[in-house]
């Protein structure tokens, strides 16, 4: 049994993430979609939302399977007997954030490789910072976004 992790703070989920999931999925017998409950910066949705968030757009998809996490990512990884850490490379400045989590992740666990997609060239300008701006300000997401992602951030908006 291969099982893949995807890791990510999804605040929220975009189609650039549904991007990346629908392409890695099929490569592996199990992908798990892990959200990690406390990233170092404000969030718009809570944990229990974005899994919630994710869950709905990914219902159609075999394999995949929406968790939340809070510990170091190599340690879930090992948790759930997952070889092979994906990410999504939507620019230079994605790499250049990334490399060094994959090499510090590598000294930690060299028995798990970390897996780079590069992110289609129409949702390279997809992230969920521009898609809760553009939301805050009361815009139009919603070819950022599923339709339930579109609504919660409307009812957030509301709310805020
Ligand atoms: P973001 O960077 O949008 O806040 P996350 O921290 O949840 O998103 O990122 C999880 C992973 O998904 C990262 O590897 C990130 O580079 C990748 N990713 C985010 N948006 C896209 C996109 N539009 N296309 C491809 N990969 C993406």
């Amino acid at each position: 049994m291969r099982t893949a992790l995807y890791p990510g703070s999804f605040d929220p989920v975009t189609y650039g993430h549904l991007d990346i999931i629908a392409r890695a999925a099929p490569h592996f017998d199990r992908l798990v979609v892990a959200v990690f409950d406390r990233p170092n910066r404000r969030l718009r949705f809570d944990g229990a939302q974005r899994v919630a968030l994710l869950r709905e757009a990914t219902s159609g998809l075999a394999r995949v399977d929406v968790q939340p996490y809070h510990t170091l990512t190599v340690d879930y990884a090992r948790a759930i007997g997952a070889s092979v850490i994906v990410r999504g490379l939507r620019s230079p400045a994605d790499l250049a954030a990334e490399q060094p989590i994959a090499q510090h992740n590598r000294v930690m666990a060299p028995d798990i490789e970390t897996f780079f997609l590069i992110a289609a060239p129409h949702h390279a300008a997809c992230s969920a910072s521009i898609v809760r701006e553009i939301a805050a300000l009361g815009g139009d997401v919603t070819s950022l976004v599923p339709p339930h992602v579109a609504a919660a951030l409307r009812n957030v908006g509301a709310e805020a």
